[in-house]
């Protein structure tokens, strides 16, 4: 569901190599994170809910109004918040 992953429309193989349900063999490394298991399966609703509204925002969708000043800050420090850890994350090491 989110950019592609979601758990359950993985394949035996894509869930092995994720650790969907299973951890991996050697973790994989997210930035400065290293993780055995699918990063989907720390997901809650809650978590998913505040991805799919800055995917929203990026898309040029806002869920109160039109306006950047409609939002509410929760809103507007949570897009602030995943647009630094993906610039985090794309750094090159
Ligand atoms: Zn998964």
């Amino acid at each position: 569901m989110m950019n592609g992953v979601d758990c359950q429309y993985c394949t035996a193989t894509i869930k092995k190599v994720r650790g969907c349900e299973e951890p991996r063999d050697a973790p994989a490394k997210i930035g400065k994170y290293e993780t055995y298991y699918c990063p989907r399966t720390y997901m809650d609703g809650k978590i998913s809910v505040w991805i799919e509204a800055f995917n929203q925002y990026k898309n040029g969708f806002f869920p109160s109004g039109t306006g950047w000043l409609e939002q509410s800050m929760k809103l507007l420090q949570t897009i602030n918040l995943i647009e630094s850890l993906i610039e985090e994350f794309s750094k090159k090491e």
